[in-house]
Formats: C-alpha cells, sequence, structure tokens
C-alpha cells in the first residue's frame, strides 16, 4: 500500500510516509502545525472575549446602576431662604 499525496508546492506525488517533499523540501507537517497554534490562538482571544463579555457588562451595569442609584438617594440641599 503506497500512500501518495500531491506536494503543495511542486505538484509531485509524494509518498505520505515522507515527512517532508523529497523533490521540493516541502513540509506539510509544518503548515498543519502552524495552522493549529493559529486556531489555538484564536480560540483563546474568543475565549477571552466572550468571558470578558459575560462577566464584564452585568459588572458595568451593576456599577452604572449604583452610581444613579446613590446620586438619586443624595437628598438635595433644600433651598433655603
Ligand atoms: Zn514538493
Amino acid at each position: 500500500m503506497d500512500e501518495t499525496f500531491i506536494c503543495e508546492e511542486c505538484r509531485e506525488s509524494v509518498n505520505e510516509q515522507a515527512s517532508t517533499c523529497p523533490h521540493c523540501g516541502y513540509d506539510p507537517g509544518s503548515e498543519m502545525k502552524s495552522q493549529a497554534k493559529w486556531r489555538l490562538g484564536v480560540g483563546a482571544l474568543l475565549c477571552l472575549t466572550i468571558v470578558g463579555g459575560v462577566v464584564g457588562i452585568p459588572l458595568v451595569v451593576s456599577g452604572l446602576r449604583h452610581s444613579s442609584r446613590a446620586e438619586k438617594e443624595t437628598p438635595a440641599t433644600p433651598a433655603q431662604g
């Protein structure tokens, strides 16, 4: 069983057992690894954004409510005279 794939660089058939293309030296594994890293980075960013939104929005809303309520509750100084 000779499994081959087409090299993305030189379009030659390369044995799947070979880690790099014998024709041009292209390493398909390195690209896959970099893609995985890229996906990990995007995933982490998405997680941070989602967590930040879920945790941050209620904090900001409650903070706004507190400040507005505090302003309303403070008794206005009665005009004297
Ligand atoms: Zn090649």
